[in-house]
């Protein structure tokens, strides 16, 4: 084939896969073009708030000293929602370095920076239309303004990767395997967070609060809702958000925003936030394909990284570290494509052999019927749970004048009374279920 080719990798998307893939290709000495179609990089995307300093230090190494980062992210929360307050597991670690909060604008920024310092060619405000092939074999990409060619292109263009369906890489996605995701940031004065959340002044400490159930407000009366919001302290701003399936916002014709505002007045989170400014609102989709429905991950000349490929475990928050070194393991594979000079499938495909000795198949692997359990206990875990911890902590707190084993042999009788024992027993098999899966993983 003879082609004119501009450069020996092109990036497509300059999120943490992106970047990861084009550093990685640059370090080793090869012309690569980063394309980005956002005029400022990160101003297309949106996370909730935390980045791992993991992966962070294996793919920035010594630049990682310079992350703008706002807060490092020392206390995680878990709390189970109910109608008048929460049940709540915390962790914290005071001297814990591995999660930091930074906003979306500045790490894309700072990404940027550091792979333009290290030889990568970046080209924003540049959207990439189509993938260009001859022969059956992608061969470059087609923009806006012009043609770019190279015997490699790494998609790494996010949860909707138009170009990885261009090519049958992956079929068109199902409501089903999405999450939609709304955040707000609320503006309030440092002293405020630090003293709402008891952080130190010197942004050593944040918060991660994770909230579980919908047994709340009007969200009650919503059976098959499985939602996840999330809390992060930054600087001077909250980040607020909340994600659901698709399918069950359709089903349930719930509108995510009104969701938020039902979240923001519960008990709990309300104080939290009070008189705060919402200073920007995003929202986003988060892919829930998983390792069952994983997209082909190349094709001759080309291959798919970050969520383009689905790499993110949403059970624990953590999509950038999936993104950065699958990133890095697509530039790798690429360059053991240009030194043997076969672009095929078949060379390429050694990216999928990498990703299975890391945490990412591995986990997918772990994690890929969780999902779908939890989805299927969706009402158990939102609505019946919450309720039956808050009645469990009502007898256990209150002094009430009541025998204490009268109480709890009514509680228990309550949970054969209160719904089919058929229902109760599903539970505990989604959990045993869960449980093994993670417990021998792969
Ligand atoms: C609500 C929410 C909360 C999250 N919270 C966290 C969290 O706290 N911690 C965490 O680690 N992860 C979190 N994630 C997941 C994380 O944001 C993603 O997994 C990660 O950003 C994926 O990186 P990526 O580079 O693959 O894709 P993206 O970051 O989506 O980047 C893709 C890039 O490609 C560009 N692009 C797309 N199409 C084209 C085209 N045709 N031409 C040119 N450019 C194109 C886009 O503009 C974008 O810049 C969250 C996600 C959401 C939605």
């Amino acid at each position: 084939m003879n082609i004119d080719y501009n450069a020996d990798v092109i990036v497509v998307g300059a999120g943490p896969a992106g970047v990861s893939a084009a550093l990685e290709v640059a370090r080793d000495g090869r012309k690569v073009v980063l394309i980005e179609r956002a005029k400022y990089p990160g101003s297309k995307n949106m996370y909730g708030g935390a980045v791992y300093t993991t992966a962070l230090r294996e793919i920035f190494k010594e630049d990682f000293n310079s992350i703008p980062y706002e807060r490092v992210i020392n206390s995680h929360t878990w709390s189970f929602l109910n109608d008048t307050g929460s049940f709540d597991i915390t962790y914290k670690n005071s001297s814990a370095t591995s999660a930091l909060a930074i906003k979306r604008f500045d790490l894309e920024k700072w990404m940027i920076k550091v792979a333009k310092k290290q030889g990568v060619l970046f080209a924003p405000n540049t959207l990439v239309e189509k993938l260009i092939l001859k022969e059956g074999r992608v061969v470059g990409v087609e923009t806006e303004q012009e043609q770019y060619f190279a015997p490699i292109v790494i998609l790494a263009d996010g949860v909707n990767s138009l170009l990885a369906r261009q090519i049958g890489l992956r079929a068109d996605f199902k409501s089903k395997d999405m999450i939609l995701s709304v955040k707000e940031a609320i503006k309030l004065d440092k002293k405020t967070i630090e003293e709402r959340f008891n952080l130190k002044d010197d942004c050593s400490n944040g918060v991660n609060k994770q909230y579980f159930g919908s047994y709340f407000g009007n969200l009650k009366e919503y059976k098959n809702l499985f939602m996840m919001t999330f809390l992060y302290t930054f600087k001077d701003t909250i980040m607020l958000g909340v994600g659901a399936n698709l399918e069950d916002l359709n089903k349930n014709k719930l509108n995510l925003n009104q969701i938020l505002e039902e979240i923001k007045l519960h008990p709990d989170i309300a104080p939290l936030i009070k008189n705060g400014q919402t200073v920007e609102y995003s929202a986003h989709l988060i892919p829930e394909t998983g390792y069952n429905k994983m997209p082909k991950l190349t094709s001759d000349g080309v291959i798919v990284t970050g969520d383009a490929a689905g790499f993110i475990n949403s059970v624990h928050f953590e999509g950038t570290n999936f993104a950065l070194i699958s990133g890095k393991l697509a530039g790798e594979s690429a360059i053991c494509a240009l030194e043997k000079n076969d672009f095929s499938n078949a060379t390429l495909s050694i990216y999928r052999k990498k990703l299975e000795k890391t945490f990412i198949l591995q986990d997918l692997y772990t994690y890929r019927n969780i999902i779908e359990k939890l989805y299927e206990r969706s009402n158990s875990i939102s609505i019946y749970y919450p309720k039956k911890i808050k009645e469990l902590f009502e007898i256990i707190v209150s002094a009430n004048c009541i025998s204490k084993s009268s109480q709890i042999r009514k509680y228990a009788m309550s949970y054969f009374k209160d719904r089919k024992i058929s229902e109760l027993f599903k539970d505990i098999f989604s959990a045993i279920k869960c449980v093994i899966d993670v417990f021998f993983g792969k």
